[in-house]
């Protein structure tokens, strides 16, 4: 089999003093997300779905949240360290679609810098890697802007 598909989703909770960190971009607003390391909510979701795509686990198993080295880590970083053992497993990614629920800020002037910087950690064209936001229609606890989540879907090409 040469084709391998994941999906992943996180969320994170919205709370103030934290910077809200999405797809590596520091986006202002008066509340930021809370986790572990700088919580890009986004970020995690995506590294889910390139693990679940080859039956690797969760990054909570690479990335505990207990570890101290991982303390407020660049999400990106943690990215990379995915991408590279995925390589070494002879994968590459063939392309990734996301989704960003959140009730705000507006997130569409920040899409195209998030695309950006997940494909040049991936070794990927912007056109591989969609990012699109919606709302959650004030429903639930992302409508209430309690917290924001993430979905992605990733597809895996064999590298050989
Ligand atoms: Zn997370």
């Amino acid at each position: 089999m040469n084709l391998r598909i994941g999906n992943g989703y996180d969320i994170h909770r919205l709370v103030s003093d934290r910077p809200l960190i999405l797809g590596g971009v520091n986006i202002p607003h008066h509340l930021g997300l809370l986790g572990h390391s700088d919580a890009d909510v986004l970020t995690h979701a995506i590294m889910d779905a390139i693990l679940g795509a080859l039956s690797l686990g969760d990054i909570g198993h690479y990335f505990p949240p207990g570890d101290p080295q991982w303390a407020g880590a660049d999400s990106l970083i943690l990215l990379k360290k995915v991408h590279q053992l995925i390589q070494q497993q002879g994968w590459q990614i063939g392309n990734i679609d996301s989704v960003i629920v959140a009730e705000r800020p507006k997130l569409k002037p920040y899409i195209e810098k998030m695309r950006n910087n997940l494909a040049a950690v991936l070794q990927l064209q912007p056109n591989q890697v969609g990012v699109k936001a919606t709302t959650n229609e004030k429903l639930g606890p992302v409508g209430r802007e309690e917290g924001i989540c993430a979905y992605a879907v990733v597809l895996l090409l064999a590298s050989q």
